[in-house]
């Protein structure tokens, strides 16, 4: 058995979230970049079965560093979707986010300000991550690098902002802090609500 991934289509069209990301950003961006992670995940699944099959495990360590690549850059990237919404409709953080935000950062701008400044301040290509962190419950900010580096076990994403060059290149050039200090106005707070429920949820559930 292997894991099939596929290419989710994109919750709105290329041009809804313009002015924050131009339509041919989103194209290329979820046509092309994001295809490419789903199409190396399922190559690199089906290399790990045949692998299995043979016994031969000479060249596990780069199908690992694959598969936590590429997986990881599907699920970013399958999530980046959902958590934008076209500008003005993205509503707010639902009461219990906005408590959590409180209770983890001191306020929602303080979050901002955080994950912000993660954002922004990557080295090279990746993400800022707003995570609820199952063991603790409470909600944390990630830097990760790639898709998959600095990443901290038993969290689960609820927010993230793709800091690539590819997400933000063709619009904003080298200012990557424009480019974020933008994206704040399509974050779907009602996705980001819900998935925080959800998690949540999870945690109420294991007690
Ligand atoms: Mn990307």
């Amino acid at each position: 058995m292997t894991t099939e991934y596929t290419l989710p289509p994109l919750p709105y069209a290329y041009d809804a979230l313009q002015p924050v990301i131009d339509a041919e950003t989103m194209r290329l961006h979820h046509d092309l970049h994001h295809k490419a992670y789903v199409d190396g995940a399922n190559e690199t699944q089906k290399a790990l079965a045949a692998m299995r099959e043979s016994g031969d495990f000479k060249a596990i360590q780069a199908l690992e560093r694959k598969l936590a690549f590429h997986a990881s850059g599907h699920l970013l990237h399958s999530l980046f979707w959902t958590n934008m919404a076209p500008p003005g409709s993205g509503g707010a953080p639902s009461k219990e986010l906005e408590q959590a935000l409180v209770a983890s950062f001191g306020s929602a701008d303080k979050l901002k300000a955080q994950l912000s400044a993660a954002a922004t301040t990557v080295e090279g290509n990746g993400w800022g991550m707003l995570a609820f962190s199952l063991p603790d419950h409470a909600l944390t900010v990630l830097q990760v690098e790639n898709h998959q580096k600095q990443a901290l076990w038993s969290v689960v994403p609820l927010l993230v902002c793709d800091v690539w060059e590819h997400a933000y290149y063709l619009k904003y050039q080298n200012k990557r802090a424009d480019f974020v200090r933008s994206w704040w106005g399509i974050v779907n707070w009602q996705d980001v609500s819900s998935r925080y429920a959800a998690a949540s949820a999870m945690v109420a559930a294991a007690r």
